[in-house]
């Protein structure tokens, strides 16, 4: 089937369109009415309709495909590997469903999962889901004050927390910060399960708050539990957003329509389906894991791998042999992940049969064309750049092998994707701009299935952060982007990461591919920094392939940077700082924390680093400017 086709009957006739691919999935009453857009730009898709997201991933298989693997849960820092079959996954995620029954958890409760890639982490979402309990995701990697900033949020009544996480082989204990973080809430949960693997035993238990997981799962045995049928629209979970640009946001999710765009870009998108596997590098965590860890694969009756550990351990070739060993399909991960392992020989991956392997997906910020190179040529497959949120939870801008397969371009995330009125428009006049104009991504409401219904408990927040921009009803993306006269769209940056030096706007971006096309250069970071003459300049921070200890080393480098930025995007792009760090600062998704950065170049105070990754790198970068350029 055509994109094109597909696409116009999705724009055309969005009821229709969207009642065939309801057919997807199952329901235990079928809607009545498809779409009502009574009160925009709120919208309900498959009113009436009753299904359940649990039933949809794992009840919905077990005649067809009970023996097949659901989920198979690998960690390289546990080193152990749980494979689970659709009848495991249904019994375990049956008991888990009765151990929250015990703990007085019921349709509607909020429970918030801080866990690592682990196999019980997917069990309690899905144990959620099965009772309508709402569940709130916290990357396991999270401080206690970021922690405890999502429990005020979500009110809570149950936490499940791991024991520990481990990162490159440190256990990093979570029960200190769960504790820190019930005492520093200002509505904690009355209870905490903690789920062990018997990596951190020291934590003495909170009586009366604490229960231990092992104990329950043991005394609820085969305990069967009654699927909760939910209306479409009821909330399945919540998912606050990387924070990357402030205080992170609540996304709200529905459940039938969640379900049906996930069984929609299972086919379309990532072209996977019943029996085949996936492996998606994502932290259940993050947008990407909920979609495409847990929910899609599940939905469609394929295989998941969910990984725990560095994608360099043992070594750079690890997540290779595991498309080998299980014959993965699919694969998705981020540009970040790739430039790490562009750092290493690319034997590590051309050593592996990859025969199986016929995609890399990679989405979360903007893939350089030096990275796409490398891996495309180290994997001689299609990469897949695709763009989206972790509001709109399933790709926006894509290109779609399940129907037909659009020539990769590089640098371009493709397009729309189907039910996505995309439009990019003029920041000031919000007029439609034309093929090559920069302007702002923005979606046409009613947004479709699997978008955010609202910010949760904040409909004003929602109005304000994403209707409030443009005249009209129009969701503001809040990135720049520009469409080519095929139709590609490329994405610039966020709004806020354009800089305007002496008149000229310029996409921080657009320097930081000149950047990094240097060959010394391992990664760039670019701010606009404010400046009496010009308004702004652009100051870069950028890490090396070598060691950068030495001066030398550091001013040759820069002296290349400069040359680079001039030829190809002209002196006035010129950086007018560089400085040469060991580390960028970035949040826990991997993203650049830019104004952060900014604000470090500006002597003022880096703001919010709650969802920080790596305190060093700040201190690094502190250290390189008090040196001076
Ligand atoms: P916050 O909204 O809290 O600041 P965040 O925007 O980083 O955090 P996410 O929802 O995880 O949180 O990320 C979505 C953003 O990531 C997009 O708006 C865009 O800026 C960027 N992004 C995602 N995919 C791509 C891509 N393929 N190319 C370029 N940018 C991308
Ligand atoms: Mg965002």
């Amino acid at each position: 089937m055509r994109y094109e086709d597909e696409y116009r009957r999705s724009i055309e006739d969005p009821e229709g369109f969207w009642a065939e691919q309801a057919k997807a999935i199952h329901w235990h009453v079928p809607p009545a009415k498809i779409l009502d857009y009574d009160n925009p730009p709120f919208r309900s898709w498959f009113v009436g309709g009753l299904t359940n997201l649990c039933y949809n991933a794992v009840d919905r298989h077990l005649d067809a495909r009970g023996d097949q693997l659901a989920l198979v849960a690998i960690s390289t820092e546990t080193n152990l590997v749980r494979e689970i079959t659709y009848r495991e996954l249904h019994r375990e995620v049956n008991a888990f469903a009765a151990v929250l029954q015990r703990l007085d958890v019921s349709c509607g409760d909020r429970v918030v999962i801080y866990m690592p890639n682990m196999a019980e982490a997917v069990f309690a979402m899905l144990a959620c889901a099965r009772i309508g309990a709402i569940h709130s995701v916290v990357f396991g990697g999270f401080a206690a004050h970021n922690l405890a900033l999502r429990i005020d949020d979500a009110t809570p009544k149950l936490l499940i927390a791991a024991d520990a996480g481990m990162r490159g082989g440190k256990v990093i204990p979570y029960k200190p910060l769960v504790d820190a973080a019930c005492a520093e809430a200002a509505s904690p949960p009355a209870k905490v399960l903690i789920v062990s693997r018997g990596l951190d035993a020291a934590e003495p238990k909170v009586a009366g708050r604490d229960e231990d997981y092992a104990t329950l799962r043991a005394a609820v045995g085969d305990a069967q539990v009654p699927v909760e049928w939910l209306e479409s629209n009821a909330p399945s979970y919540l998912l606050y957003t990387s924070g990357t640009t402030g205080k992170p946001k609540g996304v709200q999710r529905d459940v039938g329509g969640h379900a049906v765009a996930m069984a929609l870009s299972m086919r379309t998108v990532f072209d996977v389906g019943p029996g085949q596997v996936m492996f998606s590098t994502s932290d259940v965590g993050w947008a990407v894991g909920h979609s495409y860890n847990v929910y899609g694969p599940l939905i469609v009756g394929a295989t998941s791998l969910l990984y725990e550990g560095l994608p360099v351990n043992p070594d750079p070739g690890i997540w290779w042999s595991l498309c080998e060993k299980y014959g993965v399909r699919t694969m998705f991960s981020s540009p970040t992940a790739a430039r790490v392992l562009k750092k290493h020989d690319v034997d590590y991956i051309r050593r592996h049969d990859l025969s199986s392997l016929q995609y890399l997906f990679l989405a979360g910020e903007p893939l350089d064309e030096p990275t796409a190179h490398w891996i495309t040529d180290a994997l001689g497959k299609p990469v897949i750049d695709n763009y989206w949120q972790t509001e709109t939870g399933w790709p926006v801008l894509a290109l779609l092998p399940g129907l037909d397969m659009k020539p990769v371009k590089f640098g371009s995330p493709g397009f729309p994707n189907l039910g996505y009125r995309t439009k990019i428009i003029h920041e000031s006049t919000g007029e439609e701009v034309g093929a090559g104009e920069k302007g702002v991504l923005v979606i046409e409401p009613p947004l479709p299935p699997g978008c955010m219904t609202t910010l949760w408990n904040d409909d004003a927040r929602f109005l304000r952060s994403y209707f409030g921009h443009f005249k009209g009803l129009l969701y503001s993306s809040l990135d720049w982007a520009i469409r080519d006269e095929e139709g590609y769209t490329f994405i610039l940056g966020r709004t806020d990461d354009v800089i305007n030096v002496a008149g000229h706007r310029l996409g921080t971006r657009e320097i930081e591919e000149s950047v990094s096309s240097c060959p010394v250069v391992a990664e760039a970071a670019v701010v606009g920094v404010a400046d009496e003459l010009k308004g702004q300049v652009p100051v870069v921070f950028a890490t090396l392939r070598q060691a950068t200890g030495e001066a030398q080393v550091r001013i040759d480098a820069a002296d290349s940077m400069r040359k680079q930025v001039e030829h190809s995007l002209g002196a006035v792009a010129r950086p007018a700082r560089i400085y040469i760090v060991n580390a960028l600062p970035k949040t826990r998704s991997g993203k650049l924390l830019r104004r952060s950065l900014l604000a470090l170049a500006q002597g003022g105070d880096p703001g919010d680093l709650s969802t920080l990754d790596d305190p060093n790198a700040l201190e690094d970068v502190k250290r390189a400017l008090q040196r001076g350029p």
